[in-house]
């Protein structure tokens, strides 16, 4: 194996989104190493358009039909092919044009192609938690069965996945997940009962989309990572651990048997998990800003507090349980948050509408993959009559 990767054909499952864009500049900095061959988007089609002039894909899948005409006329000169609707999004995950899929479309949305990926061969790049969260258990059986790679993107499991390089044979003993805190790290409910959008949009160390910039401010996406780091490196809930790290630069770590400590540490930047998931096993120079360890900036570590922030105690419990209480925990959660960012829910309101739901759905401890499907619906829609969306 020489330094240099063969060139890898990517398909980016959400590129007008926030990993999307970051996976865009990885590639524009490495055309030699990446080519894009499918780019989706599902609402944000002038941003796709300019994206399929700039990179030339093979396919372009534009989500929402009456942007189609649109996508069409702007790229009918070109040699991107233009697909549309829900559906296309399998139909193009199951082709042949690409080695590697970028799962970085938001939410559920993301289980279809993701799965069809994983079903069709395809190296996974996981950006999507959600996938493993609601049908870890069956997306990972079935990657096992495919011989298909899951690389984990989030920065958390890029930095145990980096820890446990060349560590196969080594028992782990726990892992340890950072969370920055979020912008309401400290403070109470008296507080957050009163928290908008807008505030909960202000993440101190990371630029994100808006549904994990929220789950990011309810530790939510602390809770939805422990399910994900469950699955991805097959570990018993009681070895998963969090802690709060304000400055964001441990991205976790891994505890071995022996009591040896590995961490990975870096600029809060999600360009490296990005381009380490997307180069793999190959690490290639980049000019991304380094990590300055002479300046004065403690690293610190502390509990979270799950009193206030529930949200962490509900994933936890969902964690233990298993079966379908994951998948309900995260529909739940998506209702949440749709509602919180349209201002028709409080902060505190969104624990506490997962929490109904959760009590709601009926247990199922080993779904089938319908099931966990049934399992999304009947919680969306639970979930939804509580707020009368
Ligand atoms: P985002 O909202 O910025 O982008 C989402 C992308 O998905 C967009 O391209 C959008 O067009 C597409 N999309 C949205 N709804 C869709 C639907 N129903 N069908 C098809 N496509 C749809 O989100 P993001 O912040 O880039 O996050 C993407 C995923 O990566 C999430 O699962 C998130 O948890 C995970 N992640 C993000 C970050 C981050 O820094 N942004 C870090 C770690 C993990
Ligand atoms: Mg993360």
């Amino acid at each position: 194996m020489g330094n240099k990767p063969p060139v890898k054909k990517i398909a980016i499952f959400g590129s007008t989104g926030s990993i999307g864009r970051q996976a865009l500049d990885v590639i524009a900095s490495h055309p030699d190493i990446f080519y894009p061959a499918v780019l989706t988007a599902q609402n944000n089609e002038d941003l796709l358009i300019m994206q399929a002039l700039k990179f030339k894909p093979n396919i372009v899948v534009i989500g929402d039909e009456k942007k189609s005409n649109k996508v069409k006329q702007a790229l009918a000169t070109t040699d991107t092919k233009v697909y549309v609707g829900e559906t296309a999004l399998e139909e193009v995950a199951a082709m042949d044009c690409y080695d590697m899929m970028l799962a970085a479309i938001v939410g559920f949305a993301g289980l279809k192609p993701t799965l069809q990926a994983v079903e069709s061969g395809k190296a996974i790049a996981l950006a999507n938690k959600e996938t493993l969260v609601v049908a870890g258990d069956y997306v990972m059986k079935r990657a096992v069965e495919n011989k298909v790679p899951i690389i984990p993107v989030d920065s958390e499991h890029s930095a145990i996945f980096q820890c446990l390089v060349g560590e196969t044979r080594n028992k782990i003993e726990k892992v340890i997940l950072t969370a920055s805190g979020g912008p309401f790290l400290g403070r109470k409910p008296n507080f957050l009962v009163n928290v908008k959008r807008d505030h909960a949009l202000q993440h101190p160390n990371w630029s994100m989309g808006a549904k994990i910039s929220v789950d990011s401010a309810t530790l939510m996406n602390k809770g939805l990572e422990m399910i994900e780091a469950k699955w991805l490196f097959n570990l018993r809930p009681d070895q998963i651990q969090v802690v709060i790290h304000p400055q964001s630069i441990l991205h976790s770590f891994v505890q071995f048997e022996d009591g040896s400590i590995k961490a990975q540490m870096g600029l809060p930047d999600m360009k490296l998990p990005i381009q380490y998931a997307l180069a793999f096993p190959y690490r290639i120079a980049n000019r991304f800003p380094r990590y300055d360890y002479k300046k004065p900036n403690a690293l610190t570590f502390e509990e979270p507090d799950i009193k206030t922030f529930r949200n962490l105690s509900l994933a936890t419990e969902a964690l233990n349980k298993g079966g379908n209480l994951p998948s309900v925990l995260n529909a739940a959660n998506e209702i949440a948050v749709y509602a919180f960012l349209r201002n028709r829910i409080g902060f505190l309101d969104m624990t506490d509408l997962i929490e109904r739901t959760m009590e709601k759905i009926p247990f199922i401890a080993q779904p089938s993959l319908e099931e966990y499907f049934d399992s999304d619906a009947e919680a969306r829609n639970f979930a939804a009559s509580l707020i009368k969306l």
